[in-house]
Formats: C-alpha cells, structure tokens, sequence
C-alpha cells in the first residue's frame, strides 16, 4: 500500500538568523532574563515589547509555558481557591490543568456543531455554577460568536480569560485574538505557531493584572527591566503582596522567537494556502463534513478538523486505521480511549464531576484533525487527500459485502 512519506509532525528549521541571535545570547552567557549588560534591554524585554505591539496593548510578559500564562492569568486576575472557572468541552488538558493549579474548579460548557462555545450552554453554566470566571479556549483555531460570548461574560461580571494558543496570528472582525477579554494567553511551545520548544506569553490591557503576573512570573524587584510592563513606581504596593511563583522565559528562547514572530503574517499566509487546498479537496469526500470558516473569522490554518456525521463508530474506526496505514495519522477525537494530546473531558477524571454536554459528546464522536506542518506543500495536500478517499473507500464497505467474502462463504 502506498504510504504518505513526510511527517505530520515535522516542524520547519529555526532560520538561520533566529539561531545567530541565540548563539550570540549563547556567547554572552547571560542566558537569564534578568541578567543585563549595562544598557541592554535583553531579548526577553524586547519580545514582550513587540508581542505587546502586534497586538495593540499596552502589556505583554514571557514565560514558561502556554499553561503557565494560563495560571497567572487566573490568578492575576483574582481568582481565589474553590471559585469556579467556566471552560470549553472541548479544550486541550492543559487549561483544565492550569485552573486546578491555580486553585480553582473547572466548570465545562457546552460546545457547538462547529466545535466553539455554545453561548446559550454557557450562560446556563454561568448560572448555575456561578463561576466567576471563564478560560476560552479558540480551539484548533476556530473563534465563535465573540459578540454573544463577551455579552453573556458581561451580564454575569464574568472575567474573560482568552486561551490563544492555535489563534496567535488570528483576528476576528479585525481585532487580534487575545484582546477580547481581561487577558490572552498563549502557546510557543514546538506545536504553535511560533516555536521555543516550550514557552507562553500573556498579554492584557489591565496595569493591576500586569504588575500581578510579572511579579507572580518571578521578576523579584527587577520589575523595572520590563519593557511591555507599567511603570515601575506603580509597583509599590503590588510586589509585597504578590507571591513570586517563578515560571519565567530566558533569553535563549526570546532570541529565537522574536525573528518568528516577526515572520507570523507570512506564516499565516502560507498556513492559510495549505489549509484552503485541503478543505477544497476534503469536500470531494461524501462522507466528510467540513466546519464553516465565517468571514469574521481571520484564522490561521495550522491544522483542518471536520466530522464524519453519517458513520458509525465502527465505520469511522477502519477509515482511521486505513489513514494511519498510508501513513496518515489521523486524530479521531470519538475514539475510546484518549491518545498523545488528549481534549476528551472525560480522561480529566480529577474533575469533580461534569455537567451534561450533550453537542459534545454528539460531535467528538466523529470529529477528526490533521496538523498541517509548514513542510508540507500544496501537492502534499493532494497527495494526503486522494490517501484518505482511497481510506474512505475501503472503510465504507462492510467487509461481508466484498465479492470475494461473498464468493468464499457460499
Ligand atoms: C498547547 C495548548 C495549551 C498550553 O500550551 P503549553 O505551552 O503546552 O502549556 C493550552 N491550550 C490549548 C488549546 C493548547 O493546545
């Protein structure tokens, strides 16, 4: 059988002047963020401060990770322990993870045919639990109805915490993903769209939840050698009442994306020209249901997710086994045990409990994803299409109906 050659896992090299400014911090030695030769603002400084502009705020800080930002935000933005946070179904373990590191309990809200948050769940959720907060995560890149979630988030003085780790890149109505709510959070870690292996950024427009998550991050009293941070005066009261919860970014890793960063509209494009051929040839598949990119919606296509609503579990099982044969590896969010990354909400156990979620449970049955590497070209998405039919093809006929069983069993 025929198999896809390349890696769906593959990331592109760090280009060339990425590793130079890495060397450079290399030879320096002065690998901690803090650590500043007379006059230098430090390349962690200077990613913050140009995160912070891409997006139009005033305040942006590096750290750990993606699930890291995540815990600062909930924490910076007042969250005490046993309050409730409202997050997706559908999310990946790290946000469930971040809000019971922070102290709080998860609350799961409902989702929708197109896989983002349900409006009308999450006003119910909001009521019920009467959480305080809510973790949205844009997952595998797809905004919902921003309008109708801030509104609901508004009636109920819920604080809106943006989880951007599929959308850095992204806008909505032209307004950058992350800037919606309280505060953004996102990913650098290999899988993102800019890449340090491990990383996070957190951006917000609020002085008291910046001067918060910096010196939760770690910063002791060197708040002053932020760039993308309020004045340091302003941290008079903050840094004695803030716990230092040390989680920071090093200068290794801001050197190598700051050039990234500097390229993400061009990855966007190119992500986007893949993205668009494969949905152009998915929907030549009968069986497969794409999910609607709305035109507000300004996204960036590093992965393409879509149902099988016709198929049973079964069906849908051979067609990933076929994919996985030709050397597709095919995520099918309906199979029954969780693998690699796992966004089932029923293998976080350590929930107390979950509300009815009943959409979700309906549309993860047959949900499938496919990264889509920047190594990959457009031929590539032929290629990896015209597999998945020949997949398609084999799965959708019961194997007591081929002439050959039919033949042998008479
Ligand atoms: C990757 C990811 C995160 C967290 O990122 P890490 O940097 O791995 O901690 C959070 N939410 C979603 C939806 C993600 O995919």
């Amino acid at each position: 059988m025929r198999r896809f050659a390349k890696s769906f896992t593959q990331q592109e090299a760090i280009s060339d002047d990425a590793i130079a400014s890495a060397v450079a911090v290399l030879q320096s030695g002065r690998l901690h963020r803090y650590n500043l030769a007379e006059g230098e603002a430090g390349e962690t400084a200077l990613l913050e401060s140009e995160f912070a502009a891409s997006l139009g705020v005033d305040y942006a800080l590096a750290c750990a990770s993606g699930g890291y930002a995540l815990q600062l935000a909930l924490r910076a933005c007042g969250l005490e322990a046993g309050d409730k946070v409202l997050c997706n179904a559908f999310t990946l373990s790290p946000v469930p993870g971040s809000i019971v590191a922070a102290g709080g309990e998860a609350v799961l809200v409902d989702i929708l045919d197109d896989t983002t948050v349900d409006p009308d769940d999450l006003d119910r959720a909001a009521r019920e639990s009467g959480a305080g907060f809510f973790v949205l995560s844009h997952m595998r890149g797809h905004i919902g109805d921003m309008d109708a979630i801030v509104a609901v988030c508004e009636s109920h003085g819920i604080v809106l915490i943006e989880d951007c780790a599929h959308t850095m890149g992204a806008a909505y109505d032209g307004r950058p993903s992350g800037t919606f709510g309280k505060a953004g959070c996102f990913s650098t870690q290999t899988y993102k769209h800019i890449n340090s292996g491990e990383g996070g950024l957190l951006a917000t427009a609020d002085a008291e939840v910046m001067r918060r998550a910096v010196i939760l991050s770690g910063s002791y009293m060197l708040f002053d050698r932020h760039l993308a941070a309020p004045a340091p005066e302003s941290f008079a009261e903050t840094r004695l009442m803030t716990p230092n919860m040390s989680g920071r970014m090093d200068n290794l890793r801001a050197a190598i994306l700051r050039p990234q960063l500097a390229e993400m509209e061009h990855r966007k494009t190119r992500w986007n020209s893949l993205y668009r051929r494969m949905e152009q040839r998915l929907g030549d598949i009968a069986e497969v249901c794409l999910i609607d990119r709305p035109a507000r919606e300004d996204f960036v296509g590093s992965s393409i997710q879509f149902r099988l609503p016709a198929l049973g579990a079964d069906t849908i099982a051979r067609f990933v086994e076929g994919c996985e044969a030709r050397g597709i590896p095919l995520k099918w969010y309906g199979k029954p045990l969780p693998e690699d990354y796992t966004s089932r909400y029923d293998s976080w156990g350590y929930l107390a409990g979950t509300r009815a979620l009943p959409i979700a449970d309906r549309v993860l049955a047959t949900l499938c994803d496919l990264r889509l590497p920047l190594t990959f070209d457009q031929a590539d998405c032929d290629d990896i299409v015209a597999l998945m039919s020949a997949a398609m093809e084999e799965a959708v006929q019961p194997p007591e109906a081929t002439p050959d069983k039919a033949l042998g069993s008479r």
